[in-house]
């Protein structure tokens, strides 16, 4: 039986990052799911990120998202360094004040970082699906585990992927390309969650309960 495609509003205005995730959704669940762009249905309000954590941001986001009538799905995430005091976490993109200079936030890490044995360091993902309809929202968090290099290595990804060592493949994740990435990162861990999730809620698999 032919299934009629979803649409699902991304809270996102980066039609590489729509692209992407649309890609990674088609993977795990067949071509069920067009996603759409804020700027695709016309929502063209600043979205005020005030949670507290990852999840309370994408909830807002999502939220907002679904003001279009559509499922909406959003994403945030970050770095998080215990010996830091959980810190950058969700302030993670504006580190070091503006909004997005990895440069300046990557120099702020290893400066916080100067002297420190311990170096241990995550990032996470949480991304969450709100339903206009009211029904119960779908989350679904990625978390993937390193060690923050005191010099950058690799030109691939972006944020603190230079800074970001895993151990297990030996490299950077600047050193490893897109798809590489994403077998492993907490970004393709969540949208792997929460595919399943929602293939269960839209009864393409049988529910395991
Ligand atoms: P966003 O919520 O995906 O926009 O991520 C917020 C910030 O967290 C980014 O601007 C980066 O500084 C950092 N970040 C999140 N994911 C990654 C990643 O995969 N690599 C490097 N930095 C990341």
């Amino acid at each position: 039986m032919m299934m009629k495609k979803m649409t699902v509003v991304l809270a996102s205005r980066n039609k590489n990052k729509v692209a992407e995730l649309q890609r990674l959704l088609c993977e795990q669940l067949g071509d069920v799911i067009e996603l759409k762009s804020l700027d695709d249905v016309g929502i063209t309000e600043e979205i005020e990120e005030n949670g507290t954590t990852f999840e309370e941001n994408a909830m807002i986001k999502a939220t907002v998202a679904a003001s279009s009538g559509y499922p909406g799905l959003a994403d945030d995430s970050g770095l998080v360094v215990p010996a830091l005091n959980m810190e950058p976490g969700i302030y993670s993109a504006r580190y070091a004040g503006e909004h997005g200079d990895d440069a300046a936030n990557n120099a702020l890490l290893l400066q916080k970082l100067q002297g420190e044995a311990d170096r241990r360091a995550a990032f996470i993902c949480s991304l969450v699906m709100v339903f206009p309809d009211g029904s119960v929202p779908i989350r679904a968090v990625g978390a993937v585990e390193g060690e923050i290099l005191c010099n950058p290595r690799g030109k691939n990804g972006f944020g603190y992927d230079p800074l970001f060592w895993y151990d297990p493949l030996g490299k950077t994740l600047a050193e490893l390309d897109a798809d590489e990435k994403n077998a492993i990162s907490h970004r393709g861990m969540a949208v792997r969650k929460l595919a399943q999730k929602l293939a269960r809620r839209l009864g393409l698999v049988e529910d395991d309960g």
